[in-house]
């Protein structure tokens, strides 16, 4: 059995606490490896690391700091089929899926590099007789982040790449699911010249977590993961004067209006609801006919869709439209929650409840499953199923399908399929959502724009990525200059006082 490691201080270390998760291959359901589970003494040695190091890391110019990022982009492309494969054995997901996961950080690290022009700061000239007033970003110091099993290359470039382009140090605790892809990126990121201490990653789980928050060092804490831990860290990171963002849970809602082209729309639909089993922040799970109709005409075009999705292992190669979910406990929470659909008077239209693979039995697969005839009253509309489970909910008008997208608790992502123009535009201008598309499933934001929800789907101030992940990690400081005149003239005894 393959024992992982942290990776602290520029080199993979064993764990000394003693205690270990498992991390499984969700294709086959076997136990692939042990991850350590740092205590509290191993993330404080991290941190001391990481204080000493930083300091002469905020100290090289930025247009070096970049160069060490620009080289980090060669080596991910470098290898890319290692990270993808490295991902698909411990998460499940696709290879395509999994390049797509590498190559959404690569973006944010690209970004960073323009970090010398992105970190200028403001200059008045004569602010005042003979005063000049600046202000520059400087790096925080050691920063921290804490991220989920579902994008385990993108969401930690998320964070560190804007982290370590601004000056910090930054300690890494991702998802005990699937660790492997970022101990690779730290060592990545060390062959491309960045200095040891710079980037860690400690293994782990609540424990290290609460580490993090406690630690009087580590000056801000990024999150990404399930509404409640988001809750629970923003709210322990506040108190303990952090500067925290957290990202939380999502259930996206597509709107398709009567007039929306069919196929086009259900092929959207299918995409964003089945890829990656669900497993999406962004995922649709939530369908949103406008009028009987539409609704039958949805149903209609979107059964024979799902009937063919083809669900296997990874390892099929391009033949695969999603693989199988994380854990046996995440399988068995999609199962428990599709049965309160059927209990709670949903349609259940696709049933995958039987869905078996054969030679993968034993595998954490989930069949897709389509529900009609959902209300808001139900679990699997109220609760994220992060699963291969489409929820239709048919709306009278128009209005009405608004007011569900904006009376969820949840506000990631939300899409709208339409002609009509106007509706479009008046869906993006009320609509109290973080991320809208318009004829577009899954609108994630580009990396030069920033990606964050609103509502129970964020906790914090500041986007993750684009300008806002600048703000977030350095710290604006203001001189206000004066020079006093009158060595020019020979020497002058009296401070001269402001006029
Ligand atoms: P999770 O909340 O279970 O875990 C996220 C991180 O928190 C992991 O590193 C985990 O070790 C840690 N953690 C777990 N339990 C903890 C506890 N009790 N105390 C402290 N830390 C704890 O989330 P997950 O299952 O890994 O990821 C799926 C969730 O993430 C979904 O809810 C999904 O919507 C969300 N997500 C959100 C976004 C976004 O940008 N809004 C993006 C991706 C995923």
């Amino acid at each position: 059995m393959q024992e992982l490691t942290h990776y602290i201080g520029g080199a993979h270390v064993k764990g000394t606490s003693g205690r270990f998760a498992d991390v499984y291959n969700p294709a086959t359901g076997e136990v692939q490896a042990k991850v350590p589970l740092a205590n509290g003494e191993e993330m404080a040695k991290a941190v001391a690391i990481a204080a000493e190091a930083q300091v002469g890391w905020a100290a090289t110019n930025p247009q070096r700091r970049a160069r060490v990022l620009m080289a980090f982009v060669g080596l991910l492309n470098r290898d890319m089929e290692k990270l993808a494969e490295a991902l698909s054995r411990e998460h499940g997901k696709t290879i395509p899926d999994a390049k797509g996961d590498v190559q959404r950080g690569l973006e944010v690290v690209e970004y960073c590099i323009g970090a010398p022009e992105l970190l200028k700061g403001d200059y008045t000239d004569a602010a005042g007789p003979g005063i000049d007033m600046y202000s520059m970003r400087q790096a925080l110091g050691v920063t921290a982040g804490i991220t989920p099993f579902n994008f385990p290359a993108m969401i930690p470039m998320w964070m560190f790449a804007p982290a370590i382009a601004c000056g910090n140090a930054f300690i890494l605790k991702p998802s005990e699911r699937d660790p492997s892809v970022p101990l690779m990126l730290a060592e990545l990121l060390e062959e491309a010249g960045l200095p040891e201490g710079i980037i860690q990653v400690v293994n782990g789980d609540k424990e290290a977590v609460d580490a993090i928050l406690h630690d009087d060092v580590i000056q801000s804490v990024g999150f990404v993961g399930s509404t409640p831990i988001a809750e629970y860290i923003y709210a322990t990171g506040c108190a303990n004067g952090k500067r925290v963002q957290c990202f939380g849970g999502a259930k996206n809602h597509m709107i398709i209006m009567p007039d929306a082209d069919m196929e086009q729309a259900a092929d959207a639909l299918v995409g964003a609801g089945y890829g990656a089993a669900g497993e999406r922040c962004m995922a649709i799970s939530v369908a949103v006919p406008v009028g009987e109709d539409t609704a039958d005409r949805l149903i209609e075009a979107l059964v024979p869709k799902i009937e063919k999705l083809k669900v296997g292992p990874y390892t099929s190669g391009n033949d695969v439209d999603y693989g199988p979910v994380v854990t046996s406990k995440a399988k068995a929470n999609i199962e428990r929650l599709v049965q309160t659909g059927v209990d709670q008077g949903a349609t259940l239209v696709v049933d995958g409840r039987d869905f078996s693979l054969q030679g993968y039995e034993d595998g954490f697969f989930v069949g897709p499953h389509l529900f009609d005839n959902v209300t808001p009253e139900m679990d699997i509309y109220k609760y994220e199923i992060f699963g291969p489970v489409l929820s239709t909910v048919r709306a009278g008008s128009y209005e009405e399908a608004l007011k569900l997208a904006m009376d969820h608790e949840y506000g990631n992502g939300t899409a709208i399929f339409t002609r009509d123009g106007d509706a479009a535009r008046d869906f993006a201008s009320r609509v109290n959502v973080g991320m809208i598309g318009i004829n577009v499933p899954i609108p994630v934001p580009l990396a030069y724009h920033t990606f964050g929800g609103w509502k129970k789907s964020v906790f914090g101030d500041l986007n993750q990525h684009g300008p806002d992940a600048f703000k977030f990690y350095t710290r604006t400081k203001t001189v206000t200059a004066r020079w006093p005149s009158g060595i020019k003239q020979g020497g002058e005894f009296n401070f001269k006082a402001m006029d």
